[in-house]
């Protein structure tokens, strides 16, 4: 498969425009669903966090609450780096096995990846396409998608790399400050490119 990355900032419209490559024909593995799968319960992950963060972390089900975490680790840095180092080692391990799994197959796969670049992965990736709007678009669809506080959104966004850097790592810019249509036009473009390369 051609392999694509596909990053952006929080609320730049990732998981519209991974749609949008589904609906094309695309295959898609989406980091956060393997972000949720290693803290279920029953994985080590879950255990390490609970050992490092307390049994409060969990709600009454023994589930992990994803909320109160966010809250602990976009407010401090060094929280954050802690529970990385216990989640994303094993979501990497899922990626890649994802990946060589279906890497001998044809057509597009589109991996979405929100912190490629953070994170050092475009090794995995052949192309890395991002999804860009300018800060304040971005602000104002994070805070109306809801469940996010202006100050949880800031400090989101400020936990990330700016989308203006990533934009000029990118093969592909896709420019997400318009209609969904307009977006369309320019996934598709991208989808054809690589779909009819083989
Ligand atoms: P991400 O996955 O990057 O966090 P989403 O795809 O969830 O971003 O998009 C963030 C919010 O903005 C969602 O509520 C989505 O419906 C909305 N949105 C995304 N792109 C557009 C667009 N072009 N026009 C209007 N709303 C959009």
């Amino acid at each position: 498969m051609r392999v694509l990355g596909l990053t952006g900032g929080i609320g730049s419209g990732k998981t519209m425009v991974g749609t949008m490559f589904t609906e094309l024909g695309a295959e898609l593995i989406d980091a956060d669903q393997l972000a949720r799968e290693v803290v279920e319960p029953g994985q080590p992950a879950l255990e390490e966090i609970v050992t490092s963060f307390g049994r409060d972390i969990l709600r009454p089900d023994g589930r992990l609450d994803r909320r109160k975490l966010a809250g602990i680790v976009f407010a401090d840095a060094s929280a954050r780096a802690r529970l990385n180092a216990m989640t994303h080692p094993r979501i990497r391990e899922r990626m890649d096995a994802a990946i060589a799994a279906r890497r001998d197959r044809a057509g597009v796969l589109i991996v979405d990846i929100p912190l490629l670049f953070e994170n050092a992965r475009t090794g995995v990736v052949e192309k890395v396409i991002v999804v860009w709007v300018d800060p304040r678009t971005q602000f104002r669809r994070l805070i109306e998608r809801g469940g996010l506080t202006e100050e949880e959104a800031r400090r989101r966004i400020g936990a990330q790399m700016p989308l203006d850097e990533k934009r000029g790592l990118a093969d592909h810019v896709i420019d997400n400050r318009g209609t969904p249509a307009e977006t369309r036009r320019q996934v598709e473009a991208i989808f054809r490119r690589y779909a009819t390369e083989g």
